[in-house]
């Protein structure tokens, strides 16, 4: 750490308390009784201990050498970091929805139950699907479940496909998904403009074809014209398609996934619905499905019959459960509000937006930034630096110059088919105020590259940690506290 701030153990002080317990009043007896002397410490925790105030002041100032979307723009491509409005963790706190137990009885938790079973029935819409499960708990795990499912189905037909095909411009989860379900990964290339190339995809499918899997808007913010011939070509080899939902942001109340041909969709309600995300806290990745995978969706599903909401366990083709109880049930109440909040209008509205901070700040920077895909994008773009390469720099030193100015890099690197690839998404939250900021920074990056390269070079100058050995800190991370 460069600004030199004291371990919490280094400011312990024997004997000092932050609280003061009430004398204990209860009878107590020896701890060896209680316990086998095998789980009895031979010598005391090495505890940290220390007066209230200076435990406050400890955490407080870590919690400020964080950035969030809170403290600043943050315009991490495919991640959708928006802001997140407050209006949602005042409703998922309601005593009504927060002092649930998921052993509580259904007659009990109806309330609950109609929420979740509300929430399907928008993000059917939404997505142009007949039902929704909310159990799994992100994109990558939405992916799983559905996976699973053409897997049932296609077994249930006496069909033992394993083929996905993923284009070379998927997120990781992509293929990492068909491997853990145990499935065969298939990659094609793109095209040059960054479209499904028909001719790979049509060579690629056959009978064993279980699966295609693609985002749309794909990775590269450009949208697939082309998705029906692609939908077409998959279902005629008796394929089913999924959809990486991660990119809905784009499309909200224009477009859907149901309508574009696909037969699976995961959302990520951490991104495109405002619920906090980063940090691998909890998530959502509902998925959406047409009829004929309704009998494989995973345990228990909501029933409503016109009077209450029941959870029906008894399915005999489902895949099982995908996670405990119902999902991440404070995350859904969360989507659910900002869903409520803003209504049809406003989510189009949202999506349009989006794509509207997109292109304005593309236009802005084409000129001095090298765009590979001159076109209009969707809700994000993607730029290079093959511009500032003749001065000796990476996309790595731009994203680090831009912490000086406070801002999170966008996403490098990625997608991996664009080299020096910088991926923005400023999101439809951001202010014209805020976008011309941000614009005209990095436009001044740009200059500095040519003047002041060095300046990159070693930037971050200004954070609390400087530009950290990345190879190092991945192969020997330290992770333990020594004296
Ligand atoms: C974020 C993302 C995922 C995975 O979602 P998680 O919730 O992080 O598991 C999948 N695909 C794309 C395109 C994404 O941006």
């Amino acid at each position: 750490m460069k600004k030199g701030k004291k371990l919490i153990f280094e400011m312990s002080r024997p004997g000092r308390t932050a609280l003061d317990l009430p004398a204990n009043d209860v009878a107590c007896g020896p701890l060896d009784k209680l316990l086998p002397s095998r789980f009895i410490r031979k010598t005391p925790a090495e505890l940290p201990e220390m007066s209230q105030p200076d435990l406050m002041r400890h955490y407080t100032g870590l919690s400020t050498r964080n950035f969030g979307v809170d403290s600043g723009f943050y315009p991490l491509g495919s991640c959708t970091m928006k802001y997140n409005p407050k209006v949602n963790e005042d409703v998922c706190r309601y005593p009504g929805l927060s002092q649930l137990h998921p052993l509580q009885d259904s007659g009990s938790v109806q309330g609950a139950l109609k929420l979740l079973y509300e929430m399907e029935q928008y993000l059917a819409e939404i997505s142009g699907m007949d039902a929704v499960t909310m159990q799994p708990v992100a994109g990558a795990h939405g992916e799983l479940t559905g996976l699973k499912l053409i897997r049932a189905y296609h077994r249930s037909r006496g069909d033992n496909r394993t083929k996905v095909i993923v284009p070379d411009s998927a997120h990781g989860t992509n293929p990492a998904t068909c491997t853990i379900c145990g499935l065969e990964m298939f990659g094609i290339k793109s095209s040059e403009d960054g479209s499904i190339n028909l001719d790979a995809l049509r060579a690629a499918v056959g009978p064993d074809t279980a699966a295609l899997m693609l985002t749309n808007p794909s990775t590269l913010g450009l949208f697939e014209t082309n998705i029906r011939e692609i939908a077409a070509i998959v279902h005629e080899a008796g394929g089913l398609l999924y959809y990486d939902g991660a990119n809905a942001n784009a499309i909200m109340g224009i477009v859907n996934p149901g309508d574009m041909g696909f037969d699976v969709a995961h959302l990520n309600l951490h991104k495109t619905f405002s619920t906090p995300h980063g940090g691998g806290g909890p998530g959502s990745g509902p998925i959406g499905v047409k009829k004929r995978l309704i009998p494989f969706l995973p345990v228990p599903v909501i029933d409503f019959d016109g009077e209450k909401y029941t959870l029906d366990e008894n399915r005999p083709s489902s895949i099982g459960k995908v996670h405990a109880f119902y999902g991440n049930f404070g995350v859904i109440v969360r989507a659910y509000a900002y869903i409520r909040a803003m209504g049809p209008d406003g989510l189009r509205r949202v999506s349009e937006d989006a794509v509207l901070n997109a292109n304005y700040c593309l236009s802005q920077l084409k000129d001095i930034y090298h765009a590979p895909f001159d076109r209009f994008c969707m809700h994000e773009f993607v730029l290079t630096s093959l511009k500032q390469k003749p001065y000796g720099i990476r996309t790595l030193d731009i994203a680090k110059r831009l912490l000086d100015y406070g801002y999170h890099p966008p996403t490098i690197y990625f997608p991996l088919i664009v080299e020096e690839a910088m991926m923005i998404e400023p999101t439809e939250t951001e202010s014209k105020e805020t976008l011309d900021e941000f614009i005209s920074v990095l436009r001044r990056i740009a200059g500095e590259a040519e003047t002041d390269a060095a300046l990159l070079k070693t930037a971050p100058n200004d954070t609390v940690v400087g530009r950290l050995d990345e190879v190092a800190a991945a192969r020997k991370p330290i992770v333990k506290w020594t004296n």
